[in-house]
């Protein structure tokens, strides 16, 4: 049995976004953004309610598929062709509930070894359909969907059967784990035996191994142990062509690189069935210690000495000035976050640090390891900090911050109940232009709110850190004007702010990958040349367009 998210929003049934216990935040949000959360909500439909096309598959290709898979592994009622219709990205959510399904996939298909995948795949083929890999269905890009006007079968091949970690070679410290692992699952598997992967993306619970390859993905405590393309040494894939199966080498000169080809693919090369990836011993000690700089060009500053130094913490994340007053506005009262909003640091801040509180930043860095290299790593970093103005305030809420991270996604959901939309994007850049790029992100939020006439509120943290420069990751909310479709307004915000990346030296994105969502600053991102070697790569692996069309390019 495969359990997925809602149908009609993040994580699982039963489990919502409350703000009732943090009394801060509900007037932070309206004085920022006009968000009222206490708007009555609106209710969600039924499923039932709304008019879910048809399958359109033919007796033949389902006769066809059941023999191969059996008759309980092809699925085609409408929870499951729905659940597999789209991501979660904004867009998909704001869709979905509107019964707005664009073209559900005909099968759900449950493969449980990769010679049933490949079974699959061929009887996708020889019926010239479309077949789209699925893991966990968490991706905010739009990379799953089907073209609206695609008249050929659609199949949805969810890998969810297959998550077990297949073998643990403590030598070489790596695993042979199969693609459909969630998170948990491998993480359970992996720390059972003292191990892990140290990849934890904020939406670790609902996403897998295969669906982080296929998009690049990068996990919170990636300074330390790497984004997913690092973390994969070898990959097995399902293609038209056949099995690719790469050598589990730590590193290889042998022509451009098939693994990397295959890392950001979106299931337009094959279906990945297993990886093998890098794993660590579980740490001895872990530790997220909190600090506030006096701004965010220190807290920029600070970071980039610290990824220049020999400290190495798996966590580097700074807040600018908008973002530290949201989370401030979260805490709860009593609790390590709310200790902040104390008189005491607030006094200490502005007295004895002369700090301007409405521009102080707050910073997490994250260590792991040893005790002596959790301390030792801790000093430098402390003696960094202070160069750059800032101050510690403990583990406290590091703590806090860690143990909630996984919640804070249902916050969409929240919001869009009644009628306001949040977002994220993200980019990389170097540390020459990494503040700039926030800054003209910003102002480029703030002229599209006002194109479309609301009042909107954007905030940013730079969130991995790297030799050459950093990622930062920018969240937006706003309430649509009511004379106006909201994806209408939302386009025109998330537009403005993927182009000030692209025109700030950013990419389209440093871990979202490109889906639909992205594909139309391809060209300007990798260069018009480079977007056709793209091209050419899928077009010559699947002549047919039968492997997810559509994404990327
Ligand atoms: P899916 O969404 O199911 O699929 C994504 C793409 O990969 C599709 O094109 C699909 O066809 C393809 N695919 C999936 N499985 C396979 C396979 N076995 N073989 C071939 N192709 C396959 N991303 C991050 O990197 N870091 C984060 O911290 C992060 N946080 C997020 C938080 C929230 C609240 C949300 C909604 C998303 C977040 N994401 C994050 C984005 C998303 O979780 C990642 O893109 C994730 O890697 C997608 O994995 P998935 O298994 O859900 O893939």
């Amino acid at each position: 049995m495969v359990e997925h998210m809602k149908w009609w929003g993040w994580g699982q049934e039963g489990v919502a976004f409350h703000h009732e216990d943090k009394p801060n935040l509900a007037p932070f949000v309206k004085r920022v953004s006009g968000i009222d959360f206490d708007a009555p909500p609106a209710q969600v439909p039924e499923l039932s309610e709304l008019e879910v096309p048809a399958s359109r598959a033919s007796q033949e290709l389902r006769e066809a598929l059941v023999a191969a898979l059996g008759a309980e592994h092809v699925h085609d009622d409408d929870h499951d062709r729905v659940v597999h219709t789209y991501g979660k990205s904004m867009r998909d959510l704001v869709r979905v509930r509107r019964g707005d399904f664009g073209r559900v996939p005909d099968l759900i298909l449950y493969p449980g070894t990769e010679a049933e995948v490949e079974a699959v795949l061929r009887i996708a083929l020889d019926a010239d359909a479309v077949l789209i890999p699925f893991g966990g269905g968490s991706n905010i890009v739009g990379s799953l969907e089907a073209p609206r006007e695609e008249t050929r079968p659609v199949l949805s091949l969810d890998v969810g059967r297959m998550r077990a970690v297949l073998s643990l070679d403590e030598t070489a410290q790596t695993a042979r784990i199969q693609a459909g692992a969630l998170g948990p699952d491998l993480e359970a598997q992996l720390n059972a035996r003292g191990w892990t992967i140290g990849h934890f993306p904020d939406s670790f619970k609902h996403s897998t191994l295969g669906g982080w390859i296929a998009t690049r993905s990068s996990g919170m405590q990636s300074d330390r142990f790497g984004d997913i393309a690092d973390i994969t040494r070898a990959v097995r894939v399902v293609t038209p062509k056949g099995l690719v199966a790469t050598s589990e080498v730590p590193v290889q000169s042998v022509g451009p690189s098939v693994r990397e080809m295959v890392l950001g693919s979106e299931g337009r090369l094959g279906i990945i069935t297993e990886a093998t990836v890098q794993v660590h011993r579980v740490a001895e000690e872990r530790v997220i210690q909190a600090y506030f700089f006096p701004d965010y060009a220190s807290g920029l500053k600070a970071m980039h000495d610290i990824a220049a130094s020999d400290a190495s913490p798996s966590i580097t994340r700074v807040s600018d000035a908008n973002e530290t007053q949201f989370t401030l506005a979260t805490s709860k009262k009593g609790s390590p976050l709310g200790q902040l909003l104390n008189k005491g640091v607030q006094l200490y801040a502005s007295k004895r640090k002369g700090f301007d509180l409405s521009e102080m930043c707050l910073s997490f860095i994250g260590f792991e390891g040893s005790s002596l290299g959790v301390r030792r790593n801790k000093a430098l970093v402390a003696e960094i900090v202070k160069k750059h103005g800032g101050f510690g305030v403990g583990s406290g809420p590091g703590t806090l911050y860690d143990q909630k991270k996984f919640d804070t996604p249902y916050i969409r959901d929240f919001i869009l109940d009644r009628g306001a939309y949040g977002d994220v994007s993200e980019t990389s850049s170097s540390w020459t232009t990494l503040k700039s790029l926030h800054d003209n992100v910003v102002a480029a939020a703030g002229k599209a709110f006002a194109e479309v006439g609301v009042k909107g509120f954007v905030f940013c943290h730079l969130s991995h850190s790297y030799h050459s420069g950093a990622c930062q990751y920018f969240t937006f909310a706003f309430q649509p004007p009511t004379d106006r479709d909201g994806l209408e307004a939302y386009d025109v915000v998330k537009g403005a702010i993927q182009q000030a990346f692209i025109d700030n030296g950013g990419t389209l994105s440093h871990h979202h990958a490109v889906g639909r969502e992205h594909k139309r600053w391809v060209s300007e991102d990798l260069s018009p040349a480079g977007a056709e070697i793209v091209s050419t790569l899928f077009a010559g692996v699947d002549p047919g367009r039968n492997l997810n069309p559509g994404a990327i390019v």
